[in-house]
């Protein structure tokens, strides 16, 4: 890492005490910055890169409930605005039991990059809460959320902060957020949250647009080497709804997608994933992998392990963080990987993506290959902006033109900087100049 950047570097981590995956997203981004400070003192002179660092505001809240026995329930609640330089901090929601400040941290980090590859006014935020929705019912979520955007209501807003779905929030959880937030504020303020229902001012193409969006960026990466999806054996991590949507889309491509995971487990299908199945089984049922195993028949179920211990040509991590390591990355390459393209955010180690870029595999990192989901959310606050909703192949349409977009923006960056082919150098420098840019022009803030 370049010295200076270093020494900024150091700091940041001593500020930050025990965040390990705030670190991580850190270090990982100044690596790439060295030649854009060569190129711009000026944002070493207005200390950019400690502003970036540091969040505008963090919102910690306790959330009290009742759960169906009529116990009484604490988790933490968390929001950090982390820059608002391109526009209103936007970003998910995740509830997961581990979710903490440095989670919360590494991933509204993320998202500044991110949202800023988009081309769209969105700056960067990410929430959630330790809150385990596994094995909870209807009813208790529903009281969570409410409990939740009672504290939240008062930090958010069209032009403030618009949240929506991250790991265990989906559709369902918006709808409880959305009506407690209607309810206390008494507005129909739609663009206040994203990822909502079709009839309540969501947008099409939202739900599939992750998935869609980060089968389309590895499309665009595959083509550079002059091949495509069609014909290549793709292992997908997760079985969630980017996993999901990513597997149809790769199918519709012509790939054989044959794995797929959740936290207990993976399946082989040598048949291909039935995708309808799966989502019966993951989204309607709110099951297990295994019992998609059991209704498939015929297929392999593997409890525990890892599913990259099955070969793939094209892997998409789908699932969470650092899932997958430099060991696994290794094996993948050693029997025959091409591409990667990172459905979830930073899912690849530091020593993966290492293995991965010395074998020269195409690896298109989550902030840039992710963004189709924050991106449709710009689309839907956009229609909600102007009390419109658009049809589902103008809306992917201009999901597929924006990945595109993101795509050739970060090929073209690295090239410029002198490393083809380098999509993380592409993605951090093209989004940290955009921000760094805006911050600039706005002064010291
Ligand atoms: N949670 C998603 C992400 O990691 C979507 C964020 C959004 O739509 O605001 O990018």
């Amino acid at each position: 890492m370049d010295a200076r950047l270093e020494a900024i570097k150091d700091t940041v981590l001593m500020r930050n005490p025990g965040e390990a995956e705030f670190h991580q997203a850190v270090v990982e981004v100044f690596e790439s910055l060295g030649p854009v400070h060569d190129r711009h003192p000026e944002f070493l002179e207005a200390a950019i890169l400690e502003r970036l660092c540091e969040p505008e505001r963090q919102i910690i809240f306790r959330v009290p409930w009742t759960d169906d026995s009529g116990r009484v329930q604490i988790n933490r609640g968390f929001r950090v605005e982390f820059n608002s330089a391109l526009g209103p901090y936007k970003g998910g929601l995740r509830f997961h039991p581990s979710v903490y400040l440095g989670i919360v941290k590494f991933l509204g980090f993320e998202q500044i990059f991110k949202n800023a590859l988009t081309g769209m006014p969105i700056g960067g935020g990410k929430g959630g809460s330790d809150f385990d929705p596994r094995g909870r019912s209807d009813a208790e979520v529903m009281r969570f959320c409410q409990s939740f955007m009672t504290e939240l209501y008062r930090h958010i807003g069209e032009y403030t902060d618009v949240p929506t779905g991250d790991i265990g929030v989906g559709g369902r959880e918006i709808g409880y957020l959305f009506g407690q937030y209607k309810r206390i504020t008494n507005r129909y303020e739609s663009g206040v949250l994203t990822g909502k229902g079709i009839s309540w001012g969501g947008s099409l193409v939202r739900p599939e647009a992750t998935g869609f969006g980060t089968v389309i960026f590895a499309q665009e990466m595959l083509k550079t080497r002059g091949t495509s999806f069609d014909g290549q054996r793709v292992v997908v991590s997760g079985s969630g709804n980017v996993a999901i949507n990513a597997i149809a889309k790769a199918q519709s491509l012509g790939a054989a997608v044959v794995a797929c995971s959740d936290s207990s487990g993976y399946v082989v299908d040598e048949a291909g994933i039935d995708v309808a199945l799966l989502r019966e089984v993951k989204e309607v049922q709110r099951g297990r992998l295994k019992d998609y195993a059991e209704r498939r028949g015929g297929v392999t179920y593997v409890d525990g392990g890892s599913v990259w211990d099955v070969d793939a040509t094209v892997v998409l991590p789908c699932a969470t963080q650092n899932e997958l390591d430099g060991a696994a990355a290794a094996r993948l390459v050693r029997n025959g990987l091409v591409a990667v393209g990172e459905g979830a955010n930073m899912p690849s180690t530091r020593d993966a993506v290492a293995v991965f870029q010395e074998a020269g595999v195409l690896f298109g990192p989550g902030k840039a290959a992710n963004a189709g989901g924050v991106a449709t959310s710009a689309l839907e606050m956009q229609q909600n902006a102007s009390r419109d909703s658009w049809s589902f192949e103008h809306t992917e349409e201009r999901l597929t033109e924006i990945m595109v977009g993101i795509h050739d923006r970060c090929a073209a960056t690295a090239e410029e900087y002198g490393e083809p082919g380098n999509y993380v150098l592409g993605a951090n420098i093209g989004g940290f100049v955009k921000v760094a840019d805006a911050m600039l022009a706005q002064g010291l803030i």
